[in-house]
């Protein structure tokens, strides 16, 4: 095979399709990476199934891509292992971007979605976007920090000083953000799909101090739940489970519709609240701190060529943690 292998969407609702494309070359200011790993994100679930809008099409998904630099840009050396996130290009004029808020940013483009990614040989990115990996992190391991970690690290953040942190869908984010919320001293409430006794148990292995079904109550009131399942119902659910000025994060790009619910479950100001993308802040303070916890992502490692399984796995709720896409090394 002469050009670069790569898993590609055609359009949403169809498998995606082993592809040979030709080699991407680096613009100014872009970096050109071989490809390792690329871990597997429900927001690639969410294109594929055609719940975000407009994607580019044809698709290379994958945003949390790392890889050796092969050329372009200044920032790195030949050889580094660099990472690859969510976001993939603001234009730093819009007033989000002036006032701190890139991850809001007017004319943001997004890495496997607007912008093809790491389901591929090889990649190329805007070196401002793209993050060293810490020393101590092999290229699998470091994967799924750069979304799963760093979006759930800004939800963690928005959650504000909670000492007793809820987590409902213990997935790739929770796992990896139920270890930083124990490093900061913060006690940990797992909820699960009803019934999901080996996602329970995972829970407690990584320092839940309880897990149970999403339909139940913890032992005591929580001050923060962060919700990284796509279902509305979770809302009125950990709000019920909230005590007064608890703040409810939902923490993914899309999620099915929020029944309503009384105004008494809100009141005594509880607050409900969105994350939406991350800020390379956000991203670069997750990987000083990673070390230092340090996060130890669970990882089922499948090749390339096997990234529909690992959509498919994905979507039935049978990973435990994250499932990498081995692409080379
Ligand atoms: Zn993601
Ligand atoms: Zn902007």
């Amino acid at each position: 095979m002469n050009g670069v292998l790569a898993m590609v969407l055609d359009r949403p609702g169809t498998p995606l399709r082993v592809a040979e494309l030709p080699e991407p070359t680096p613009g100014p200011g872009q970096v050109r990476l071989h490809v390792r790993a690329c871990a597997v994100c429900r927001t690639d679930l969410h294109i594929v199934d055609g719940e975000l809008p407009e994607p580019k099409l044809p698709l290379v998904l994958g945003h949390q891509v790392v890889g050796e630099v092969m050329d372009g840009g200044t920032r790195f050396r030949p050889g580094q292992l660099v990472g690859v996130p969510w976001l993939g290009f603001t234009d730093q004029t819009c007033r989000y971007c002036r006032s701190g808020r890139e991850n809001l940013c007017l004319h943001a483009q997004f890495t496997g979605y607007q912008r093809d990614g790491g389901y591929a040989e090889l990649i190329v990115a805007d070196e401002p976007y793209c993050f060293p990996i810490p020393a101590g992190f092999d290229d699998v391991a470091a994967a799924p920090l750069l979304c799963a970690g760093m979006i759930g690290f800004r939800s963690l953040r928005l959650a504000g000083d909670a000492e007793r942190l809820g987590l409902y869908g213990f997935g790739a984010s929770a796992h990896i953000i139920a270890q930083v919320a124990r490093f900061q001293g913060r006690r940990v409430f797992a909820f699960t799909r009803t019934g999901d006794t080996a996602g329970q148990q995972f829970a407690r292995e990584l320092g839940a101090e309880w897990a149970g079904g999403s339909d139940e109550r913890p032992p005591e009131e929580l001050d923060a739940a962060i919700i990284f399942a796509p279902v509305g119902a979770l809302v009125p659910a950990a709000l019920r489970v909230l005590a007064r000025g608890g703040v409810v994060v939902c923490a993914g790009i899309h999620m099915t519709d929020i029944p309503s619910f009384p105004y008494a479950w809100l009141w005594e100001e509880r607050t409900i609240r969105s994350v939406a993308n991350l800020t390379r802040e956000d991203g670069a303070e997750l990987l000083e701190l990673a070390p230092k916890v340090p996060i130890r992502p669970v990882i089922e490692v499948l090749p390339l060529t096997k990234a529909n399984e690992a959509l498919r796995r994905l979507r039935a709720g049978e990973l435990r943690g994250s499932a990498v896409l081995r692409v080379a090394g």
